[in-house]
């Protein structure tokens, strides 16, 4: 599997202060990758790092293959970031803001347009950035992430200081840009169940310590949280009803084409032999695992 970061044995220090303490981690091409854990626990480190503008006192790193220490103003040209506490010209208005920037990164003004829609800014591209909401400062900060077709971005705590409803937002906005953009994401955040719906990938960090890191899948496997799959049946039915007899079934709901069964913790195994049968019945057409609660997996990950 390619990776787009490569974060081995890193090591940084304030002073005395250890911010990174051997963090070993790999992003994959392509997913939406959350970087989680509590205040203070290396996030903005690590981002600072990936983003060439701190050095590291030792480990390696890796961004497209490149030492961004380094390679700054390649690394640089080929991201997009939203920093957690970003400053904007307040005076200045959206969108001449984003022709500007656009114009620095080296893209043509049809790309402004483009990040505007993309971060539902259209109507807003005349008002002077100190009349926007926190929220749609920080679809602002979105839209300057996106400019110019990154292959990376790197979200700092981008729902930090927000109310509950705009944090809703931002995250939808963020899950939707997946397939428009074609980017990979890595996203940091001490709020951990709210990633739930956007992340495929996790890295949980504690104290400057990478606890482990992998795809949703892998993680549920290996730390046996429950977990639920997708089933495709043509009699859902059916097939609900034969799940729901097991005793390591939480709960099915039975939706048109296909069921979505909760399995117990370290039932994985079970559950796939079982579904496994039912498709040599001819009663399952294919199945995958979905979810696993972040939640559920942060506390057995990092609050052991
Ligand atoms: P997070 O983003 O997870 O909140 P940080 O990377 O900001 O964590 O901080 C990691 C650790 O490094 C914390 O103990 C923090 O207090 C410390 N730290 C961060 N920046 C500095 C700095 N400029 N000087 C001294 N200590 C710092």
């Amino acid at each position: 599997m390619p990776y787009i970061i490569s974060v081995r044995g890193l090591v940084k220090r304030y002073g005395k202060v250890p911010a990174l303490r051997n963090a070993t981690f790999h992003v994959p091409e392509g997913s939406i990758a959350g970087l989680l854990g509590p205040n203070g626990s290396g996030k903005t480190t690590t981002m600072k790092i990936l983003l060439g503008l701190l050095r590291r006192d030792s480990g390696d790193v890796e961004v497209f293959g490149m030492d961004p220490w380094t390679h700054e103003a390649e690394v640089r040209r080929r991201l997009g970031v939203l920093h957690e506490n970003p400053n904007y010209p307040v005076n200045e208005k959206v969108r001449p803001l984003l022709v500007h920037l656009a114009r620095i990164k080296g893209c043509r003004e049809s790309e402004v347009d483009r990040v505007l829609r993309l971060a539902g800014l259209v109507e807003y591209s005349d008002s002077r950035i100190r009349a926007l909401s926190r929220g749609y400062l920080q679809r602002l900060g979105l839209a300057i992430a996106m400019l110019c077709e990154p292959e990376l971005m790197l979200l700092d705590e981008p729902t930090a200081h927000l109310d509950p409803g705009a944090r809703l937002e931002i995250l939808r906005l963020i899950g939707t840009l997946r397939e428009e953009l074609g980017a990979t994401v890595l996203i940091s955040s001490h709020i951990i169940p709210e990633l739930q719906e956007v992340c495929d990938y996790a890295v949980f960090i504690q104290s400057g310590v990478v606890v482990d890191h992998g795809s949703m899948e892998e993680l549920a496997r290996r730390h046996g949280v429950s977990a639920s799959y997708r089933v495709d049946a043509r009699r859902p039915r059916l097939v609900a009803s034969r799940l729901i007899a097991e005793e390591f079934v939480e709960a099915v709901e039975v939706l048109d084409d296909h069921v979505v069964v909760r399995v117990k913790g370290g039932a994985h195994a079970q559950a796939e032999a079982l579904l496994s049968r039912l498709a040599a019945e001819g009663l399952v057409e294919g199945y995958e695992l979905r979810t696993a609660s972040l939640a559920e997996l942060y506390a057995r990950v990092v609050a052991g």
